[in-house]
């Protein structure tokens, strides 16, 4: 997961309280969320929808509420419509969302599952934890394109772009000018609009040299 920062001022077709998803809600979430679904982190997936956060249960507020409105994959969304309404909240900007789950990435294209160990016991967490176990462990799916076992392929896509960088970077021949492209390469991978940030991120925190050479850009 990754920490967006929302626009205050809500797009001017929810005050008519008839649309929730009009085509102003829906470009200004795109911008928040940099086209990606909050859960899962896939960038422009096939299938985007706008989501309430709670669930309205045709409550008038929560339906055209600017604050419950996110941008969610169809997949992600079923997963989470039955059990998971009250998870950390990503547009909460005083909560850290990306270091409350340790995000482990696969080693292989094909691995069975990857690893999401919560930070701490804040039984948000541990459901969001739980959420997101499903959501990219499991095989449950709406879109059969789409399951865990494609996310994880995409995942493990992504930890290979910055396996090249590390490796070109703590290569013994590098150069300066090397180094530091791929010190700017890694600050793109690592930047909350991309793909699988919370994965890359983590991949770096645990790394003693970048880790602390990247600490600035762990917004
Ligand atoms: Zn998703």
């Amino acid at each position: 997961m990754f920490n967006a920062i929302r626009i205050s001022q809500p797009p001017k077709s929810l005050a008519a309280k008839q649309k929730y998803d009009g085509d102003d809600v829906y470009s200004a979430l795109c911008k928040i969320f940099f086209d990606k679904c909050y859960i899962c982190e896939t960038k422009e997936p096939h299938d985007i929808n706008v989501e309430h956060f709670h669930p309205h249960k045709g409550n008038e507020n929560k339906k055209f509420e600017w604050n419950n409105l996110y941008l969610a994959c169809s997949r992600c969304n079923n997963i989470k419509l039955a059990e998971f309404d009250d998870i950390i909240d990503c547009c909460d900007t005083n909560f850290d969302v990306f270091r409350a789950i340790r995000h482990v990435p696969p080693i292989t294209p094909y691995a069975k599952s990857v690893q999401l160990l919560s930070t701490s016991a804040d039984p948000k967490v541990e459901l969001s934890q739980k959420l997101l176990d499903r959501v990219y462990n499991s095989d449950h799916t709406v879109n059969k394109k789409v399951s865990g076992a494609f996310l994880r392929r995409k995942i493990f896509d992504q930890y290979n772009l910055l396996l090249d960088q590390i490796n070109s970077y703590y290569s013994p021949v590098a150069t300066d000018l090397e180094k530091e492209l791929s010190l700017a390469r890694i600050q793109k991978l690592i930047h909350r609009s991309a793909p699988y940030s919370a994965f890359i991120r983590w991949c770096i925190l645990d790394d003693i040299e970048l880790g602390e050479l990247m600490s600035d850009y762990m917004d």
